[in-house]
């Protein structure tokens, strides 16, 4: 059993993978509820008018829009963009583009790099060896 510190209200809760306590996830539901319901009434708000009318902090309806549970269907937005290019996304944190570029470098890195990388570092190390003897002659 871990004890940890709530990240928003300090207080301490019994950690089970969440960064915040239970009390205050719950609100956090509760405040995803009511921007949840608002905006199937009023599909096509931006993120003030919605924090107007729910109550709920702007910055939590943002957080929302990362974490992806909630998205924006307004053509120009101008709060959340890609991380990566600045490109205006609907949600997340990268633009599709960015996200495919992404595997793509991933996956090139973990196939073609892991294996040079350690191969060179060592020759490297010998070459350094070998000058050093020589020059002590
Ligand atoms: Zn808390
Ligand atoms: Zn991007």
């Amino acid at each position: 059993m871990e004890i940890r510190n709530c990240s928003r209200c300090g207080r301490i809760y019994v950690y089970d993978g969440f960064k915040l306590c239970i009390d205050c996830r719950k609100e956090d539901e509760e405040d995803f509820q009511k921007v949840k319901d608002y905006l199937e009434d009023h599909p096509y708000s931006n993120v003030m008018k919605v924090s107007k009318a729910t109550n709920v902090d702007s910055k939590k309806i943002i957080e929302f829009l990362k974490e992806g549970r909630l998205e924006i269907r307004s053509e120009n937005n101008m709060f959340l963009k890609c991380e990566r290019c600045g490109k205006p996304i609907s949600q997340g944190r990268y633009c599709d583009k960015c996200k495919v570029e992404m595997e793509r470098e991933l996956k090139r890195t973990a196939r073609v790099l892991r294996p040079v990388d350690k191969d060179k570092k060592h020759k490297e190390k010998i070459k350094v060896a070998y000058r050093h003897k020589k020059y002590n002659k």
